[in-house]
């Protein structure tokens, strides 16, 4: 099968995934534990979200290892396992995935703020994604996705680790209701800079719902480039101790159309989205 940036090229448009934690919280994650470690100590439950997600209809899931980078880790003790877990939760993503679904490896952010605004130095960060995208690459991940990223500094330490892996690089970055991440940097800006550093697929996950990311897509896609989408189903909303978000499939079926009418190539969702959302979405697009 074509890779993914040979099948962007043929006009496809792919659908995504959905949120991954909130569906192994269901099945016994608890809250305050890290997700990353079930890759290898339940491997069966992160196996069958993937599953859910290529039945309900996703061409790329997103694996278990958003906070598998080794900084972010080591507040569990347990940094010197980055790569185990990194390469097993990619191993099971690509048994599950066979010959049509593509693998994205997912990487977040470290969790620490980098100089000058916090104490990280970008050196120290891009090792540590350096021993993640090295791992995920090795294990035969098709693309490595850096989401939820809301500094610029942070997400070039990482696309310059990952670079020399050859592999291609997705970066979503994340905005507020005003169209700007945290930092006060605006989508277009933002799109314009993680080209020139070189990523291959740019976008924007989580945050916000899908209503105010459409004008993120909007700005970004004045580019031209490949863009990935990924909203919170909604808001989050505590009801009784738990968190709930109250965009329907339906809802964020109508917003995937308009998110590829304004020229996005890859399109899923983010918290709170479901096998159900995407589902729907995937219905949706393709009979657009
Ligand atoms: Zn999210």
């Amino acid at each position: 099968m074509p890779g993914l940036i040979d099948r962007l090229k043929s006009g496809e448009i792919l659908i995504s995934d959905g949120a991954m934690s909130t569906l192994l919280q269901g099945m016994g994650l608890h809250s305050g534990a890290y997700p990353e470690e079930w890759n290898v100590t339940n491997p069966e439950a992160v196996a069958s979200v993937y599953r859910a997600y290529i039945d309900a209809g996703s061409d790329l899931i997103c694996t278990n290892t958003c906070g598998g980078n080794p900084i972010k880790l080591d507040r569990y003790g347990v940094a010197s396992r980055a790569e185990e877990f990194n390469a097993a939760s990619v191993r099971l993503a690509k048994q599950e995935a066979g010959e049509r679904v593509l693998v994205a490896a997912s990487i977040g952010p470290t969790g620490h703020l980098l100089e000058p605004l916090g104490e990280l130095p970008p050196e120290a960060a891009e090792a540590a994604f350096k021993i993640q995208a090295d791992a995920v690459a090795a294990a035969g991940a098709d693309a490595i996705l850096f989401e939820t990223f809301f500094d610029l500094t942070e997400i070039e330490a990482g696309i310059k680790a990952a670079l020399p892996t050859g592999v291609p690089i997705i970066c979503t970055m994340t905005f507020d209701a005003n169209g700007r991440t945290v930092m006060g940097v605006d989508a277009a800006t933002a799109a314009r800079a993680l080209i020139d550093l070189g990523a291959n697929v740019i976008g924007s996950n989580c945050g916000i719902g899908p209503d105010a990311m459409l004008p993120v897509v909007e700005a970004m896609a004045t580019t031209g480039a490949y863009i990935m989408v990924q909203p919170n189903a909604g808001l989050p909303k505590v009801v009784g101790g738990q968190t709930t978000y109250d965009v329907t499939p339906e809802q964020m079926a109508e917003y995937a159309k308009q998110f590829v009418d304004a020229g996005a190539r890859i399109v899923g969702g983010c918290c709170g989205s479901t096998p159900e959302h995407i589902a729907a979405i995937a219905k949706a697009v393709r009979s657009a």
